[in-house]
């Protein structure tokens, strides 16, 4: 038995190839690094690795994240230039260092030392990315404009894994980091338990902590519908109640039989899941709270 989720309908690749991976008997971590490889070389999709969204300074900053669930051990890029496959380089964080998180000039050193290949920023940059970006300097638009491929999966040995990549948002100062390389934040992942991601306003997605929150919903026995319902409503009553509006948040979680779980509070969300015996479908997910009537 095998299990995917991922955020957004951009996902279908990603899932599909994630499935082809379970289907035959692989490991949740090859699937989620190759479908993700697939997302991140889609110039059509603007907020993922080549094509993304790009900072203030008209730069390409890309963020990625992976926890395997089995081992806890985590591996995150912030910040990263020059790499078309931030996935990658975070996995070879979590599988070849001592450390969880490498940021910016390190992140690139370390995936030139291992060899991983890497590729110019300026040819990463779309010229829809670019058109953009001048439109929105124009503007002196604020920072925004956002979206992540977050992927959960379990595969036939009950391994869960937790994934992320994303170009972060859109006009963002150089050098912030989202919350999907953010452990507990974006992404989180327990073999046995379950695991979640979130897409959305980063800012407001870390202060919640949502990922960790959904896991341990979870272990304490929630649904995972319920998990992620709950995860949303009780970020936005407590952001409120501390006298911060919420913005835009999504989260997905899946526990370890398979079971799913999406909730959001805004219109437009929507998921991609596979399983055994079943194609990759898309769901449209209404939201379960609105922020702006908060
Ligand atoms: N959460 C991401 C970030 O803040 C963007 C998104 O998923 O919408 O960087």
């Amino acid at each position: 038995m095998y299990r995917i989720i991922a955020t957004w309908k951009f996902a279908l690749s990603a899932v599909t190839m994630g499935a082809k991976v379970l289907s035959s008997g692989g490991r949740a971590l090859d699937a989620a690094e190759a479908g993700i490889r697939l997302t991140e070389s889609d110039p059509d999709i603007d907020c993922v690795g080549l094509g993304g969204f790009l900072n203030r300074d008209g730069e390409l900053e890309l963020d990625a994240a992976v926890m395997d669930g089995d081992t806890l051990k985590t591996g995150a890029v912030i910040g990263i230039k020059n790499y078309e496959h931030p996935i990658t380089v975070a996995r070879a964080v979590m599988e070849k260092t001592m450390h969880n998180i490498l940021v910016g000039r390190g992140a690139e050193s370390f995936a030139r030392e291992i060899g991983i290949e890497s590729r110019p920023m300026l040819d990463m940059i779309t010229p829809g990315a670019r058109k953009l970006w001048e439109e929105k300097r124009a503007e002196k638009a604020a920072a925004s404009g956002h979206d992540t491929i977050g992927f959960l999966a379990l595969d036939s040995h009950g391994s869960i894994v937790s994934a992320t990549s994303t170009s972060g948002m859109g006009m963002k100062l150089p050098g912030r980091s989202g919350d999907s390389p953010i452990i507990g934040s974006g992404f989180y992942a327990e073999s046995g338990v379950g695991a979640a991601s979130a897409t959305g306003w980063g800012e407001d997605i870390m202060r919640t902590c949502m990922s960790f929150r959904m896991t341990e919903m979870i272990r304490a026995g929630a649904d995972p519908q319920k998990a992620a319902d709950t995860a949303v409503i009780t970020a936005c009553e407590t952001m409120i109640r501390h006298g911060t509006k919420p913005r835009e948040m999504a989260v997905i979680c899946l526990d370890a039989d398979g079971r799913i779980g999406a909730a959001c509070n805004h219109k437009g969300f929507a998921y991609v899941t596979a399983c055994e015996g079943g194609e990759p479908t898309t769901v449209d997910v209404e939201p379960i709270i609105d922020k702006d009537t908060l």
